[in-house]
């Protein structure tokens, strides 16, 4: 399952608007501004603050 390129092209980070890099291998979707990771569900980009791993913080799930 893979992200449609032309989703990532319109794609922004919904914390600051900045560019995203969709990284296949994890399924994470990840902001170059500031690294939050945004999970990639059966294909469809989970673009919501509230779900995305925040750089330095540990992993959790709920
Ligand atoms: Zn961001």
């Amino acid at each position: 399952m893979t992200v449609d390129p032309e989703l990532l092209e319109i794609l922004v980070c919904p914390n600051d608007r900045g560019d995203i890099d969709y990284l296949s291998e994890e399924q994470v979707i990840v902001c170059r501004m500031c690294g939050y990771r945004y999970p990639v569900r059966d294909g469809i980009p989970v673009m919501l603050i509230d779900q995305a791993e925040k750089p330095g913080t540990k992993k959790k799930r709920r």
